[in-house]
């Protein structure tokens, strides 16, 4: 089958790419070996960020820069204004909050928060405040940054192009047949579900794979050592606990970040990220949410948690290397032969990765229009699950002196 284009992996960065290529006119298919976005993307807090996180040492940093104009981009999209229609995509909540822990250098960090962007922070009345931040000392500011269901944006764009998105095996079902390293002529499929083969001849290939890119650039006889993984262990509680978006900073840093969804039961969850998750990859998991308990009495005074159940997942950022192991400051993109990897290093980016491959890319050269019947009866990828709603996931109540583990999710 001749293409112009060929997409492996189906992420935020691959489904947001398929849109734009789509629109444009390409003959596109788009491959993914696991579930839609199984990596990081239904794992992430689904924050649409506007960079104010990322001035909080009081500078307009390049990654406040490259992500302001992100949150009214995701807005129109979420209102059916622009492409891609994201009009199926959960909402969480409208706005984030922005509160500090009683310190000097928390103050400090929240008046750079305010520094140089199109999202502005609003400093609230007590009254004004949502319950769970009822009782913290400081100021609490609202962030006009809206929170998605990172799994229904995926099943919105998954359901739109359903026709185009495959199921591999790639590591058994996938061949790369090459003219040069780095230029691939064609590649062959073999159906994960019946032994069927497909090839497929692509004008371009792009790896949106996140930590898959690696071994995919490999595949292609290009050099692999250009990702970098930064590891999260991330804590989620759930049970009877008032809804809550937002960030608590102190200083520059970021000390948690919460986002909360209510679980197929009624339960609210809430997902605890920040600089716990980044500190907390060296400890076990129950000692982590031990921590995660104390942080959250810390930070959150008043809030009552008897009854909580707590777990955690761990999950690696991937990203293209920069040279300190820190975070990229935007996009990253690598163009060889026929193949181009990118990562968006935030969801909230994506647009901004589609826009520059889809602006390297060549013009799509197929004037036929897309048939996509000869894919008709290739396995199709589900869209992965929400972490608290995975079937395997362990739940424990911390008591006083010990943990026990309560019980598997339905
Ligand atoms: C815990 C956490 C919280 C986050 N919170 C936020 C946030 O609030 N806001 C924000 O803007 N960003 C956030 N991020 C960052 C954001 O999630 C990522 O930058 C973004 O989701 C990356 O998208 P991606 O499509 O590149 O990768 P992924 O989401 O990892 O998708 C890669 C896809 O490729 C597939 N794949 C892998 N190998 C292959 C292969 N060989 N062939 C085919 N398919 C393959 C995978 O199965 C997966 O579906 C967070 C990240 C984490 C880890």
């Amino acid at each position: 089958m001749r293409l112009d284009s060929v997409i492996f992996g189906g992420g935020a960065a691959g489904l947001w790419l398929l849109d734009r290529f789509s629109r444009e006119g390409h003959h596109v298919v788009l491959l993914e070996t696991n579930d839609l976005g199984a990596g990081q993307t239904v794992a992430s807090q689904g924050i649409i960020h506007g960079g104010l996180k990322y001035t909080l040492s009081g500078l307009l940093t390049r990654s406040a820069i490259s992500i302001r104009e992100m949150p009214m981009l995701w807005r129109d999209a979420l209102l059916g204004r622009t492409t891609p229609n994201l009009t199926r995509t959960r909402l969480r909540s409208d706005c984030c909050y922005l509160w500090q822990t009683d310190s000097f250098s928390s103050r400090v960090g929240m008046i750079g928060a305010r520094i140089g962007l199109q999202v502005k922070s609003e400093s609230l009345e007590v009254d004004e405040r949502p319950a769970a931040l009822a009782n913290v000392y400081g100021t609490v500011a609202r962030l006009p940054e809206q929170v998605i269901c990172p799994a229904s944006f995926l099943a919105d764009l998954a359901d739109q192009y359903s026709d185009r998105i495959l199921k591999i095996d790639a590591k058994n079902g996938l061949q790369f047949n090459l003219g040069s390293p780095g230029e691939v002529e064609s590649l062959t499929l073999t159906s994960p579900t019946d032994g069927r083969q497909l090839v497929l001849r692509p004008g371009q290939v792009v790896f949106t794979a996140g930590a898959g890119n690696a071994r995919l650039r490999e595949m292609v006889g290009l050099s692999a050592d250009v990702m970098q993984r930064r590891p999260l262990h991330m804590v989620l509680a759930r049970g009877n606990l008032p809804e809550l978006n937002g960030h608590c900073v102190d200083g520059a840093r970021t000390r948690v970040t919460i986002t909360s969804d209510i679980d197929c039961d009624g339960r609210t969850v809430y997902q605890i990220g920040g600089q716990i998750a980044e500190e907390g990859t060296s400890l076990e998991p129950l000692q982590l949410a031990e921590r995660a308990r104390q942080e959250l009495q810390d930070v959150l005074p008043g809030l009552n948690l008897t009854h909580v159940e707590w777990s955690t997942y761990r999950v690696d950022r991937a990203e293209g290397a920069t040279n300190s192991g820190t975070r990229p400051d935007s996009i990253q993109v690598l163009c060889a032969g026929n193949v181009t990897t990118g990562w968006p290093t935030k969801l909230v980016l994506a647009p901004i990765l589609a826009q520059e491959i889809a602006s390297r890319a060549s013009s799509p050269y197929i004037s036929a229009e897309f048939d996509a019947s000869p894919l008709a009866d290739w396995p199709r990828p589900d869209v992965a699950s929400l972490p608290w709603e995975e079937p395997d996931r362990v739940w424990w109540m911390l008591p006083e002196s010990h943990a026990v583990p309560v019980r598997r999710a339905a």
